[in-house]
Formats: C-alpha cells, sequence, structure tokens
C-alpha cells in the first residue's frame, strides 16, 4: 500500500495549486514542525528486557495546540503516524476548533502484552516525552489500541511529574478524572449530523436508505445504532472476523448485545466477509474500521452512491479516482469524525474553566458545529466544482495558511 504521508502530500498539492498557497506555506505544510522519537524501556512481567519505539509527531500549531491521539500499533511507524498528525491539523480547522494536529504512537502489539506491562509503556510514553506535552502545547488523547483507562494512567504520570493538577493536559479520559460526558458517543454522533444535513440538502428520503458498516467498535456501533434508530435500514455490519447481512434490516443493539455474549457478530439472513461488505447491496457505505480499506482493487464493485468516512483514511486517492469516475459521493473523514476531536476539545475547556456541562449541553454545543462546517464544504464543493474531500481539504488548508501568514510566514 503507498505510503499514507504521500497520500497526504498529494491531496495538499491540489489544494496548495487551487488556493496559489506560496511556496514558504506550502513547504511548512510538507513536513511535521517536529517529531520527537524515544526509546522506551520495559521491564517485561517475566523480568526480561524490551525497547519499544515511541513517537510523537507535532505536524503544526499555527492554529492552536498539537492535538491528536496516540496508537500502540505495530505498524505505527514515523509516516502512519505523520499522515495521521497532518489529518488532525486539517480536521481541527475544518470544524473551526482552535487546535493544530499532532499524533503518537508507540511501535508494539498490545494484545501481547499484559495490562501491567501496559500501563508501564504508557507511563513511560509520557515520562519519555518530557516537555514535549502540554496543556497549552500538546495535547494527547485515545487512538488505536489506547482507552479512557490509559490516558488516565498518561494523566496521573504527568500530574506526579509536574507536581500540579492539569486534567486538559489528556482528553478522552475516564469522568472521573474529568473527562466530558458525551465523548464515547461523539464520533459517531458528528457522523450521524453531518450525513443527515447531506440527505436533506439532496432530498433524500432517510428510510429508504440502506447503510452498511465496516467495523463494529466504538465509532461504527455507535453510529449503526444512531442510524437505525432514526429510521436507516441498516443491511450489513462487520467486524476484523467477518460480516452478516440482512436486506430487511439488522438491530445494531441486539447484535452488540450478542456480540458481548459470544464474541461474533451474530445475526442476519447471510455472513460474508469484510470484501463482501464493502461491495455489499447499500445506498451508504460507511468504513468504520482501518485505513487503506477503499482501493482500486475493489473500488470498482462498490455499489454505495455515498461513502461516510469515520475511519481515517479509509479511502486511498487511487479509489477517489474511481469513486469520481462513479460518481460516488465520498464524505471525508476530516469533516465526518470530526465529532470526536470537537468534544475532545469542549473537554479541554470544561477542564480550564473547571465547570461541567451536561449530556444535553454538549450535544448542543456539538450539533451546529457538525452542520455549519458540512455547509461549508458543501459551498466549497459547488463553488470549486471540486470533490467534497479536496472542498475539506481546502477549507482546512485555507484556514492553517492563513493563521501561518497571520505569523508572517507569507
Ligand atoms: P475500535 O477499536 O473501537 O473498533 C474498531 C472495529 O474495527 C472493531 O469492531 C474491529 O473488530 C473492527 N475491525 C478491525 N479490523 C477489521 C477489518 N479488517 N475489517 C472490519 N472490521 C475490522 O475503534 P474505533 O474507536 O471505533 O475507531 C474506528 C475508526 O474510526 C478508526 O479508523 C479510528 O481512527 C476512527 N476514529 C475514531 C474516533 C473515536 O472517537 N472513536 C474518532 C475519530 C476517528
Amino acid at each position: 500500500m503507498k505510503n499514507p504521508f504521500t497520500s497526504y502530500l498529494e491531496r495538499l498539492a491540489t489544494a496548495a495549486a487551487t488556493l496559489e498557497l506560496s511556496d514558504s506555506v506550502h513547504a511548512s505544510l510538507q513536513k511535521p514542525n517536529a517529531v520527537v522519537q524515544k526509546s522506551i524501556e520495559l521491564t517485561r512481567d517475566d523480568g526480561s528486557k524490551e525497547t519499544l519505539a515511541a513517537y510523537r509527531v507535532q505536524f503544526n500549531n499555527a492554529r492552536g495546540p498539537y492535538k491528536g491521539g496516540i496508537r500502540f500499533h505495530p505498524g505505527a511507524d514515523i509516516d502512519e503516524v505523520s499522515a495521521l498528525a497532518a489529518a488532525m491539523a486539517v480536521k481541527c480547522a475544518v470544524v473551526g476548533i482552535p487546535f493544530g494536529g499532532g499524533k503518537g504512537g508507540v511501535q508494539f502489539d498490545p494484545k501481547k502484552y499484559s495490562t501491567s506491562e501496559i500501563e508501564r509503556i504508557s507511563r513511560a510514553f509520557v515520562r519519555s516525552m518530557g516537555d514535549a506535552i502540554g496543556v497549552d502545547k500538546d495535547i494527547p488523547a485515545p487512538d488505536v489500541y489506547t482507552t479512557p483507562t490509559i490516558m488516565g494512567y498518561m494523566l496521573d504520570e504527568f500530574e506526579a511529574m509536574h507536581g500540579r493538577s492539569e486534567p486538559g493536559v489528556i482528553t478522552g479520559k475516564p469522568l472521573p478524572l474529568g473527562g466530558s460526558v458525551g465523548r464515547d458517543t461523539a464520533t459517531a454522533q458528528g457522523a450521524v449530523h453531518v450525513l443527515e444535513e447531506i440527505v436533506t440538502v439532496r432530498g433524500l428520503d432517510h428510510t429508504k436508505l440502506r447503510v452498511a458498516v465496516q467495523g463494529f467498535g466504538n465509532a461504527g456501533y455507535h453510529a449503526a445504532r444512531i442510524l437505525h434508530g432514526l429510521g436507516y435500514t441498516i443491511v450489513g455490519l462487520s467486524d476484523s472476523k467477518g460480516a452478516i447481512f440482512s436486506p430487511s434490516g439488522l438491530d445494531p443493539i441486539t447484535v452488540e448485545a450478542t456480540k458481548r455474549e459470544t464474541g461474533a457478530l451474530v445475526g442476519g439472513d447471510s455472513t460474508g466477509t469484510n470484501d463482501d461488505l464493502l461491495v455489499c447491496d447499500c445506498d451508504i457505505l460507511i468504513p468504520a474500521a482501518l485505513d487503506g480499506q477503499l482501493t482500486a482493487e475493489n473500488a470498482e464493485n462498490v455499489k454505495a452512491s455515498m461513502v461516510l468516512e469515520i475511519a481515517n483514511g479509509p479511502t486511498t486517492p487511487d479509489a477517489d479516482r474511481v469513486f469520481a469516475q462513479k460518481n460516488i459521493t465520498v464524505i471525508p473523514d476530516v469533516l465526518v469524525n470530526a465529532g470526536g476531536v470537537t468534544v475532545s476539545y469542549f473537554e479541554w475547556v470544561q477542564n480550564r474553566q473547571g465547570f461541567y456541562w451536561t449530556e444535553t449541553e454538549v450535544a448542543e454545543k456539538l450539533k451546529p458545529i457538525m452542520i455549519d462546517a458540512t455547509h461549508a464544504v458543501l459551498e466549497m464543493a459547488q463553488e470549486k466544482k471540486a470533490t467534497l474531500r479536496d472542498s475539506a481539504f481546502l477549507i482546512g488548508i485555507k484556514r492553517i495558511a492563513d493563521a501561518l501568514s497571520a505569523r508572517g510566514i507569507k
């Protein structure tokens, strides 16, 4: 597969040409501001020693402190983490929240480590980063295979190092440590706001729309559940083990309850692979699992007329070209999944003011941000005759470029 950072550079180049960015502004968006690379020394439970590679990529902070998750994954190398950090900068700009973009990673397979080893790795990550992270500097959050519990260990370590309470330094925390209500459903709810707005603008009847969701984790499950509740028909669901289908509709709540009991997706009229899910007969395809799922190889066979990207980077640039030719609308990740970082921003605001909001207040503040961002992207698409992805990139890159030039980078 193509290096994910190369895909970002391709999309940046398109935006830079349309926006007529100066060479210096374009150059400053072609590389991270800083890459913090450390080695974590781990003593395993059996007493053996290991060294793990840890990174924090601080991509751009023209619009505010670096913001982005920490990923525990064997594939979390500099290219992947840099691409994700750049996407965070664009995403925060698209929804207009005052953050830049960052991302971190520790390269290891957490499934092969005990809970206490993972706690030691999490604490060591924070110690290794020293002063690189901070409430006004760089604010981590959970990502693939990191959880609110892990954010709790990281906050505890940070506060012990610095000798003060600083809950806003990390978001996605457990509620007793200052997490925000509504964070667990924010990504899915934000995605649903975006979809509903596009469905309304296009004059579609959502009760006639059939949805397939790849990935049944936090984001995929809640998206399927909320859409089902609104009257969409969920015709396909998948997780890492496979897919289930029902043309007459699946109930995600029942599927989730059964999965908790049995560990597998059960129900529907037929089963299949994840590849089958991506090309199944549906109107809206929601990738909500991994990056690089929709490629030049399978894009030709996608039957949906809309792709709602809840996952980060599920569509390769080659697949984008196929979708554009086939008139399939791709609603891009930097817009669709931005509800997650928006409620992380709310968490940071609540931590800093020491005053906490109700779930209703969080929901009421999230909705207009997602809807305004959707309208801005739709308007840009019309004005420039561009895809929604290119339009979202144009908006995000322009806002970052404006902040850079306001800082004197011309
Ligand atoms: P998660 O770990 O809770 O769930 C991931 C799901 O994907 C699991 O159900 C897993 O079984 C499934 N999966 C793994 N491999 C698969 C495969 N090959 N095919 C199909 N399914 C597979 O993760 P999540 O938090 O739901 O995140 C999912 C995606 O959404 C990721 O790309 C993530 O970066 C993105 N995202 C999540 C958030 C958030 O707030 N959770 C915010 C922004 C973006």
